[in-house]
């Protein structure tokens, strides 16, 4: 029996989630957690779904949401939409850089491409993140990923303990399938990133490096960091030691919306 400090039966919880379905884990989280419970969302191609999951139970749920500063113009479209749309309590977190200074700073010379993706993702990416988990020290997290994403993620349990951001990590779309979702999104009425019917089945950042098309058929995440081997941003890795973990500096979000 897996346990933490407040007790909960890890392995037995997950057991029961391998059948519970999406909705119930969230349902469950929502009731467990209440306040105390934040998701994430990259407002990429399908988070809508999981947005709405979340707010079914939990209607103030904060969400949080990365700013690189290298996000498609889209995306924040979509997130006011969204935001619009349901209502949403979206905590955005910045990167502390300005993005072309950056890129001078590291001696990256084509803003559409990334030499250094690990170090371009720590301090835009990580960095916001972490903060935010500092700030907001929920109990437990919402995020969205799904095994058959990526090897990284096959392994992955429903609810885990995250020493990383010191809360459990609850993974509800573990088990869902593109054809779930599809469907999900159907019934719902709920609306894809406006750059999913270009072929971006998964979006991340602008660069070419980081986000391309995919053909009709193809893995959604190959269009993530094509050709470099990198499957992660980071945000779902619990570092190997702290000192691999982007310094965490206080600086408020933003709630409401405000990109
Ligand atoms: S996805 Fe690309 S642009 Fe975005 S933070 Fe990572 S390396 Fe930088």
């Amino acid at each position: 029996m897996t346990t933490t400090s407040d007790q909960l039966d890890v392995d037995a919880l997950n057991a029961m989630f391998e059948t519970a379905g999406p909705e119930k884990i969230v349902e469950w989280a929502a009731a467990q957690f209440g306040d105390e419970l934040v998701m994430s969302s990259s407002f990429g191609a399908e988070s809508a779904l999981l947005i709405h999951m979340a707010i079914t139970h939990r209607p103030n749920v904060k969400i949080i949401f990365t700013d690189t500063g290298y996000l498609f113009p889209e995306t924040f479209t979509h997130l006011e939409n969204l935001r619009k749309q349901f209502n949403l309590n979206v905590w955005t977190y910045r990167t502390k850089n300005d993005p072309i200074a950056y890129l001078s700073n590291s001696g990256e010379t084509d803003p559409t491409w990334r030499n250094n993706i690990d170090a371009c993702c720590a301090v835009n990416k990580n960095e916001p993140f972490d903060r935010a988990m500092k700030d907001l020290a929920p109990k437990a997290w919402l995020r969205g990923i799904r095994r058959n994403q990526a090897d990284t993620r096959k392994g992955r349990a429903f609810i885990e303990w995250s020493s990383r951001y010191n809360c459990y990590a609850i993974s509800p779309l573990l088990n869902m399938t593109s054809k779930d979702i599809y469907y999900y999104m159907k019934q719902h009425n709920l609306p894809y990133h406006p750059l999913y019917e270009q072929g971006y089945l998964s979006i991340g950042c602008n660069p070419l490096s980081c986000t391309r098309p995919v053909m009709p058929g193809d893995d959604p995440r190959s269009g993530r960091w094509a050709g470099s081997g990198k499957i992660e941003c980071g945000l779902n890795v619990e570092p190997a030691t702290p000192s691999e973990i982007p310094s965490a500096t206080a600086r408020p979000g933003t709630p409401g919306g405000g990109v």
